[in-house]
């Protein structure tokens, strides 16, 4: 009868920790920026162009995700194909700055281990978001800023670019545009993505070269954890985009992540709260991407549109742009 029992519970105990040890699908979730996007705006063969960059950008994730990759790894390989893109404002095409200069945000969090990393205002490292990696995995620190940030990332043997390789004629004339103008339309978007791995850990990460027409020195929420990008395998991944002083602000990733633990909100529930109450009372534009640790996926945003796919295990890519 004891070897019954004994047996019963061993069998018990086998069948509870397969459900711990999850073995969830894939998600992956990526954005290209919220802003004015319109279809006047964007006219269909540069939605093309879009579509074709977001589509590259969740196949290079899932590619790592089905292999039985890490949410961080997938983050990181999506994003930097965005980053090499001119379509996005993050990396090559980034926006300029008020004295016509280009000063890259990029973070990265892992919800499995609480470690983040991000570098801001640099100016001649060519992936900000491998750097924030760097950071996070091989520094002692959350945050590295301006030179430092570009030293440290030199001798861990990143690539470093002349600060040239960020100019596209593209982003010089609007520069330009806004110069004259002083307003901030036509923006290009921030990039960010969050990852739910087979093995049921979160990742996010974001990379932006801000807001254009920025004040020299001004670091926006990308590259601040909790605001522009959170993660925690408890609650769910977030990577935001649009007013940078409002997400700030609003500790926006962490409070989408903090309502759902402390008031027990789903996913959607907080960041609908977030974004379309909360950020639009106070007239702050953008949106954000998440993804909870059960594979739900939230994607609002207060703008007439934002670029955005995601893709989950089994299913084909999706990507969106207008509302
Ligand atoms: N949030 C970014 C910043 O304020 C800009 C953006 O997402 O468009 O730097």
């Amino acid at each position: 009868m004891k070897t019954i029992i004994h047996l019963f519970f061993m069998i018990l105990g086998v069948y509870i920790s397969g459900l711990n040890a999850q073995n969830t699908g894939y998600v992956l979730v990526i954005h290209g920026g919220a802003g004015t996007i319109t279809s006047e705006r964007y006219l269909p063969a540069k939605q093309a162009e879009y579509n074709q960059a977001l589509t590259d950008a969740l196949g290079a994730g899932e590619e790592i995700l089905a292999a039985g990759g890490s949410a961080l790894d997938a983050v990181v390989a999506a994003i930097q194909l965005m980053e090499a893109n001119p379509l996005f404002n993050s990396g090559k095409g980034a926006v300029f700055n008020a004295e016509g200069r280009n000063e890259l945000d990029a973070s990265i969090m892992d919800g499995k281990s609480g470690k983040a990393g991000a570098v801001a205002g640099v100016t001649t490292i060519k992936s900000p978001v491998e750097a924030a990696r760097r950071v996070m995995d091989s520094s002692a620190h959350v945050l590295l800023a301006g030179r430092g940030a570009e030293d440290f990332a030199l001798r861990q043997g990143l690539d470093i670019v002349d600060p040239s390789y960020f100019y596209t004629d593209e982003s010089w004339q609007e520069y330009l545009n806004v110069k004259e103008r002083m307003e901030r339309e036509g923006r290009k978007g921030t990039v960010g993505a969050v990852a739910l791995d087979k093995a049921g850990n979160l990742a996010a990460a974001t990379s932006t070269g801000g807001m254009v027409f920025k004040k020299y020195g001004r670091i926006g929420d990308s590259p601040i954890i909790g605001a522009g990008t959170y993660a925690d395998n408890k609650s769910c991944a977030v990577s935001c985009t649009g007013h940078g002083e409002y997400f700030i602000r609003n500790v926006v990733a962490y409070d989408v992540a903090a309502r759902m633990l402390y008031l027990g909100e789903s996913l959607k529930q907080a960041s609908d709260y977030i974004v379309n109450n909360k950020l639009a009372a106070q007239n702050a534009a953008g949106g954000l991407i998440a993804v909870d640790k059960d594979g739900n996926i939230a994607m609002p945003f207060n703008t007439p549109g934002m670029f955005r796919g995601y893709v989950t295990e089994g299913k084909p890519i999706q990507v969106l742009m207008f509302r």
